[in-house]
């Protein structure tokens, strides 16, 4: 295999001698939890997936591998007996670290994420290798300082979701990555193991699935922040997906025998915009404070980023890698893809399909990449009649009162 980075100039990362850090972001992680505790109606075993998001986890034996985005199949890594985890992180403190270090002028996802890896015990820190997608400016140079801390691969993304030409390049990314983890893991990558992996991972979409159709039935069933919880602890902690389909299951079980006061309508909404993650939960307690319910979402940290099935028509290696490829990258609507359309499209879709009364657009400060698309969705929304707000802000909680006023006038207009 060819090395994507040479190695001449590498350099040891800062350490951050700040002890106090990591007890900084469990305190965020239990204010959030606290937060979480005084919602109206939850599943009883909501603890199970809470504890799975929580800093310090479960020791496995398997090899640990972090990617960044969904564009990244789980399967893929889980094929070649590792954990999958997503290191894209919500923690603030995490970000205070990672700026220390970087740079303070980028997307708080990135100094956050970044901020993992100059902590011990996090699960970012554990982990054997990393993945990385080009999906953004801050993402494509993070890859190459992250390889001086662990061996890093970087998935060039095609510039256009444009599959008749770009898909043969978008394959041979997917065999490049095989061989990077079968070098680093030293496992040979099975068919019929890939096909099994693929299998189990239909369960968890339809899951997901279902208790999304659940939610859009009777969003108080579940609240957003919970299902938020389920979807995230299957993605960025190392969770056995077994386990995680039967509490999930239980979850849907409790969520069908609830039914709740019809007299006490609230306006529904979709959520689209820059991933939540996390303890980062801001504008989804207010959206609830405030008394609307998220009934949908496009977020790549949400229900979005897991309910499009990986569909197998045949079952030879290269036609399950390009099942995944299809899935991950040629069906995202991560807005670094060059063309708008997917996203407003499936963003009109919800809204048809959810009954939703208006639409709520999250921008993370210095990620150009929703900030821009945002000209588009607000006039192509206004001329379809369905209101709209955009929501710029970032990890941190000063601004909260701020934008309760803010999603307070914007829920009056709805009715
Ligand atoms: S929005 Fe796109 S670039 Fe940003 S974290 Fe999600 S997948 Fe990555």
């Amino acid at each position: 295999m060819d090395n994507q980075f040479n190695d001449i100039y590498r350099v040891t990362a800062d350490s951050v001698t700040n002890p106090g850090n990591l007890k900084k972001q469990r305190f965020i992680e239990e204010q959030q939890k606290q937060l979480q505790s005084a919602i109206a109606h939850r599943p009883s075993g909501i603890a199970y997936f809470e504890n799975m998001m929580y800093s310090g986890q479960p020791a496995t034996g398997s090899p640990r591998v972090g990617y960044f985005c969904n564009m990244i199949p789980q399967e893929l890594i889980a094929a070649f007996g590792a954990q999958a985890v997503r290191i894209d992180c919500g923690n603030s403190a995490a970000a205070t670290v990672g700026e220390e270090v970087l740079s303070g002028d980028i997307c708080p996802l990135a100094k956050a994420s970044f901020g993992k890896f100059l902590v011990s015990e996090s699960p970012a820190a554990s982990c054997d290798v990393l993945i990385m997608p080009t999906s953004c400016d801050a993402k494509r140079k993070m890859g190459e300082v992250l390889n001086d801390i662990k061996p890093t691969f970087m998935f060039n993304l095609p510039p256009e979701q444009n599959h008749e030409r770009f898909m043969s390049q978008t394959v041979d990314q997917m065999i490049r990555l095989s061989e990077f983890l079968h070098k680093h893991l030293g496992v040979r990558l099975s068919r019929r193991r890939l096909r099994d992996v693929i299998r189990q991972y239909q369960r968890r979409t339809l899951m997901i699935r279902s208790i999304q159709d659940e939610r859009i039935r009777e969003p108080r069933s579940l609240s957003i922040r919970d299902f938020f919880l389920i979807i995230q602890s299957s993605l960025f902690s190392m969770v056995d997906l077994d386990e995680w389909i039967s509490h999930a299951e239980a979850v849907l079980e409790e969520m069908k025998l609830f039914s709740a006061d019809r007299k006490n309508l609230r306006p529904r909404i979709v959520l689209t915009g820059a991933p939540m993650i996390w303890p980062n939960y801001k504008v989804l307690n207010l959206l609830e404070e405030c008394g609307a319910d998220v009934v949908a979402d496009t977020l790549c940290s949400g229900a979005q980023s897991c309910v499009d099935p990986v569909v197998i028509d045949e079952t030879g290696k290269k036609a399950l890698i390009r099942a995944l490829t299809n899935k991950y990258v040629y069906a995202s609507i991560c807005p670094c893809f060059i063309s708008q359309t997917t996203r407003m499209n499936r963003i009109i879709d919800l809204v048809d399909q959810s009954r939703a009364n208006g639409v709520v657009n999250h921008s993370l400060r210095l990620c150009q990449l929703f900030d821009i698309e945002n000209y588009r969705i607000e006039r192509t929304l206004k001329n379809k009649q369905v209101p709209f707000i955009n929501i710029r802000t970032d990890y941190s909680l000063e601004d909260t009162e701020q934008l309760r006023v803010r999603i307070e006038a914007f829920l009056e207009t709805l009715w």
